[in-house]
This record gives C-alpha cells, sequence and structure tokens, in this order.
C-alpha cells in the first residue's frame, strides 16, 4: 500500500460579525503504509470574495438583471437537469404599446411588477424566468396534472391582467399562457422540445383572443407547422407573382345594372392550387406580408379600376371595392400607399371604395382615426365590410367617415326563412338609411333574397346570384356584354319559318 495524502472540503456560509461570509473548511489526512489514514489538521479560509465572483459570473450567464429572474440560458439548463415536469410559456398580451405609448421607463416597471406577480402564483420550488421582453417561463419542479396546471394557469392569467399602478398612472395589460407537459410514462429526448411546444401553445392562445391559457397537442404542432410552410411559400408567391384579383360584380338591386366590383385575391399555389384568401390572409396578416401584398393589391386594382373606367361614358362610373386588413394599418403609411396607387394609373379617388372590418375600428391601437381620415380626404368612399358580424358598438359609426355598410353574407343564408334573422337585416338597413350610409347586401344566391332585400330598401347586392369572382378580362367582358343591347331569349327565333 502507497503512502499518500488526502484532503477534505467543505463550503459553509455563516452570519458573523462582518456579515455573511463564505467560508471553506479543509480537513487533511495522511494515509500511512498500513492504508490507514491519520487526520492530520483542519485549516478554514475565507473564501467570500471568490463565492462573491463566482456567483456574479453565474449571475452574468443566467440571470436577467431587469427582474432577477433567470434568464433564457438560465431556464434551459434547468430544463435539462430537470426534464420531467411542465412548461408555461407567458406572453403580455399588447406589451409592446406600453413601450411605445409610455416609454421603456414605464414598460421596465411594468414587467418588474408583473415578474413579481407571477412569483406570488407559484411555489418557491418551481423555476421561473424571464426569457426575454415581455415573454416568461415557469418550469413546475415535477410534472403536475392537467387541472393542477389549469388552475395555476388561470391564477396567472388572473394576476398579471390587474391593473399596474405606476407612477400614478394605471396600466392595463393582459397576459396569455401555453402550456406543455410530459405524459406520463414519457420521456422527453429533447427538453427543449417542451419549451417549443408550450410556444407553440402560447401562439394558438393568442389567436384564439387574448389572456386565456392554451394545452399543447400533436394537432397543434401539425398546424404550426402547416402554418410555417405556408408562410414561407407566401413569401415565395410575391416574388414569383403567384397572385391574382378576381373582380365580383356589384349590382343594383332594382334592375341588376353593373356598378362595380370587389377586388378579391387570389393565390394560385403550383403544388396546391387555389388557396383559399381566409386560409392564407390570415397568415400573411401574422407575419406581416399583408403589407405588401396589400400594396401590390392597390397598384392592380386601381390600374384597372381607371383601365375600366376610361372606356365608359361620364356620369356612369364603375366603383371598384379593395379589401384592406387592419394590419396595414399599423406601422405603415397607408395615406402615401393609396395616393401612390391612385397617382401611377391616373385613377380617380372615386373610382374607389376602400372596404375595412369593424375589428379595425375598435382596435384604439392603430390610431385608424387619423388614417381614415386621411383616407376620406383623398376622395375615396370608406365600407365596413361583414357588417353585424363584429361587436355591435355602433358608437364608430358617427365617429369615423364611413360612406357604406356591407351587410354580411351569414346574414343571407336565412333571410327568407328565419324572422329573427330577417329583422337584424331590416334593422342594419334602417340604421343605414338614417345615418345616409350606402347599403350592400353580400352572398345574395337566391331571387328570393333579392326581393326581400328590395323590399327593404336596401340598394346594391353582391353575390353568386349577379356574377361569382372572375379574372379580369372576363369581368371587363362581362361589363360590356351587358352595356350591348340584350335581345331577350323568348324573342330568338327558336326555329327558321
Ligand atoms: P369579403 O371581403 O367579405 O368578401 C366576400 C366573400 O364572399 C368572398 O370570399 C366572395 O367570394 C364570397 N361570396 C361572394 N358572393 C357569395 C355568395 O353568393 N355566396 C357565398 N357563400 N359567398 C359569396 P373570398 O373571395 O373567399 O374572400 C374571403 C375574404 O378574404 C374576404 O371576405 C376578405 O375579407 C378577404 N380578402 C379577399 N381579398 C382580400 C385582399 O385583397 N386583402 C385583404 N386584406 N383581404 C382580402
Ligand atoms: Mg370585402
Ligand atoms: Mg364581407
Amino acid at each position: 500500500m502507497q503512502r499518500g495524502e488526502a484532503e477534505l472540503h467543505f463550503d459553509t456560509r455563516i452570519d458573523g460579525p462582518d456579515g455573511l461570509r463564505d467560508l471553506r473548511v479543509v480537513h487533511r489526512f495522511e494515509y500511512g503504509a498500513d492504508g490507514r489514514a491519520r487526520f492530520t489538521m483542519t485549516t478554514t479560509q475565507d473564501i467570500t470574495e471568490l463565492k462573491t465572483t463566482q456567483r456574479d459570473l453565474h449571475d452574468l450567464a443566467f440571470r436577467d438583471t431587469l427582474t432577477g429572474l433567470i434568464n433564457r440560458a438560465g431556464f434551459q439548463a434547468r430544463l435539462r437537469e430537470q426534464p420531467v415536469s411542465s412548461v408555461l410559456m407567458l406572453d403580455l398580451d399588447h406589451f409592446k404599446n406600453v413601450n411605445d405609448t409610455l416609454g421603456h421607463a414605464t414598460g421596465d416597471r411594468l414587467l418588474v411588477a408583473a415578474a413579481q406577480r407571477l412569483l406570488r402564483c407559484l411555489r418557491e420550488r418551481d423555476t421561473v424566468a424571464r426569457l426575454g421582453g415581455d415573454e416568461f417561463a415557469v418550469l413546475t419542479h415535477n410534472a403536475l396534472e392537467r387541472e393542477t396546471l389549469e388552475r395555476i394557469a388561470r391564477r396567472i392569467v388572473e394576476a398579471l391582467s390587474q391593473p399596474y399602478e405606476i407612477d400614478g398612472q394605471q396600466v392595463f395589460v393582459s397576459a396569455s399562457i401555453g402550456i406543455a407537459t410530459v405524459g406520463e410514462g414519457q420521456t422527453l429526448s429533447e427538453p427543449e422540445l417542451l419549451m417549443r411546444q408550450a410556444d407553440t401553445a402560447l401562439f394558438e392562445a393568442k389567436a384564439r383572443g387574448l389572456a386565456r391559457h392554451e394545452f399543447h397537442s400533436e394537432s397543434l404542432s401539425e398546424r404550426a407547422r402547416e402554418r410555417l410552410a405556408l408562410e414561407a411559400d407566401l413569401r415565395r408567391a410575391i416574388a414569383e407573382g403567384q397572385f391574382e384579383i378576381h373582380y365580383q360584380p356589384k349590382v343594383g338591386l332594382d334592375d341588376a345594372h353593373i356598378v362595380g366590383a370587389e377586388a378579391l385575391l387570389r393565390w394560385k399555389h403550383p403544388e396546391r392550387g387555389m388557396v383559399p384568401p381566409d386560409r392564407f390572409i390570415p397568415v400573411a396578416e401574422d407575419c406581416g406580408l399583408i403589407v405588401p401584398i396589400g400594396t401590390w393589391v392597390l397598384q392592380q386594382a386601381c390600374a384597372a379600376a381607371a383601365a375600366w373606367n376610361r372606356e365608359r361614358p361620364p356620369g356612369e362610373p364603375l366603383r371598384i371595392a379593395i379589401n384592406l386588413s387592419p394590419r396595414q394599418f399599423m406601422n405603415h403609411d397607408l395615406v402615401q400607399t393609396v395616393r401612390d396607387a391612385l397617382d401611377a394609373s391616373a385613377c380617380r379617388p372615386e373610382w374607389i371604395e376602400l372596404e375595412i372590418t369593424e375589428r379595425l375600428l375598435l382596435d384604439e391601437r392603430n390610431q385608424a382615426e387619423d388614417i381614415l381620415n386621411g383616407l376620406r380626404a383623398l376622395g375615396l368612399t370608406l365600407a365596413i365590410d361583414d357588417f353585424g358580424t363584429g361587436y355591435s358598438a355602433l358608437g364608430y359609426l358617427t365617429r369615423y367617415p364611413i360612406g357604406t355598410l356591407k351587410i354580411d353574407k351569414s346574414f343571407m343564408r336565412d333571410i327568407t326563412t328565419r324572422p329573427d334573422r330577417a329583422g337584424i337585416v331590416r334593422a342594419i338597413i334602417l340604421m343605414g338609411h338614417s345615418l345616409k350610409l350606402g347599403l350592400v347586401a353580400e352572398g345574395v344566391e337566391t331571387e328570393e333574397q333579392a326581393a326581400f332585400l328590395r323590399e327593404q330598401g336596401c340598394e346594391l347586392a353582391q353575390g353568386w346570384l349577379y356574377g361569382r369572382p372572375m379574372p379580369p378580362q372576363a369581368f371587363g367582358e362581362h361589363v360590356a356584354a351587358q352595356r350591348e343591347p340584350v335581345v331577350p331569349l323568348s324573342a330568338a327565333p327558336l326555329q327558321a319559318a
């Protein structure tokens, strides 16, 4: 047996007369030839400074300086140590607004307050992190039952949505949460997967209306993948010219004469075929691509409106309606874009109507009022699309420069069979008239529906009864055909005499 030395040390913290000190206690041993260890001495070292430096370095790497919570790297490290648990991803709704309108100092104070509230909703052994911006994450110390997680999530949403008192003013935000959890008997090969899944669920919670929580599920992942693929394809679609605009006639209900058309976007995908706008426009809105796409639609539709109107006798203009998404009103000079589109094709403003949704008018964030006044000042008219499906906050009808209401097509379906539906449409028409607004009924498919609308005094309609959306050339021909004197079918000779 060899002779030798060994030492055993442990670090400890004591609360001494000069405050907290870190000490290292070292016990030394010697081995004799007989292999037995003999204790030789114990020393004590003050390692407070070393420890402080180590902690500082650790904090620098793993802690968020603003809130004192651990940061993303810290969270990921924790997740690797403790993979069998549940992750909650949390994001403050409309936080960017607070920063933009009240300044970053207020935003920072709100984040600190939110972090404190979050901590109060959880147990000490749970890990709470700020991942960056207004994004927080929680790792529960063990995998919890769905009901428990649900309760925690509700408690957090509730706590974080209470008004914040900052510098004597009340600030309102809410929180949305996505939850992912490892099922029983399941192990995660990759801990970060849990974060990604919670993130997908968070995205879904936001999409379904804020201030709520959502659990991750396989179908969500599938949808998220699908969405990403669609987004990538959309980027390519602009560059590769896969978009088209179809025009659906808008007619006078009295004798079905064409007064204009609505420009409806179509996407001819090389593999998927025609992708309907309801599928891709929400995606384009989420990723911001709706702004360049919308600008393209404006340019094309203005050029088409100008071309058709140049060939018409004065006094019978065709008005082309263009849909605008709320996103086009944010961070972007929409009035200038519209003015440029008009100028580029010498399109007169009275040939264009812009369709907006109620959603836009109720969201105070996008300063719609100034922009709408600016658009109105250009000489265009503004219509509210899908009227009646939104929030019935009717005050905005007099506040904004609206000229037309488009009665949503969902009312048309049973207008002739359900008295309540008919009643709503009648009320909208009455209200429109008393506010001196134009009225367009959407989705008119049958002669009975048209008759009802005519009877109620609705002036204009759009729907399959009068024509489906069609490519520009077909629409041009459709208009031209209507202006030719029509030979009634019954007058055509059936056979040569
Ligand atoms: P919207 O603006 O309310 O357009 C009317 C929708 O009703 C169109 O659907 C049209 O094809 C459909 N429709 C017309 N007549 C009838 C009918 O008689 N019966 C039925 N069942 N449906 C009828 P589409 O073309 O699929 O467009 C869907 C939505 O996509 C539009 O609703 C609009 O909100 C949006 N959209 C379309 N083009 C654009 C665009 O260029 N920009 C933006 N931001 N949104 C657009
Ligand atoms: Mg529309
Ligand atoms: Mg509509």
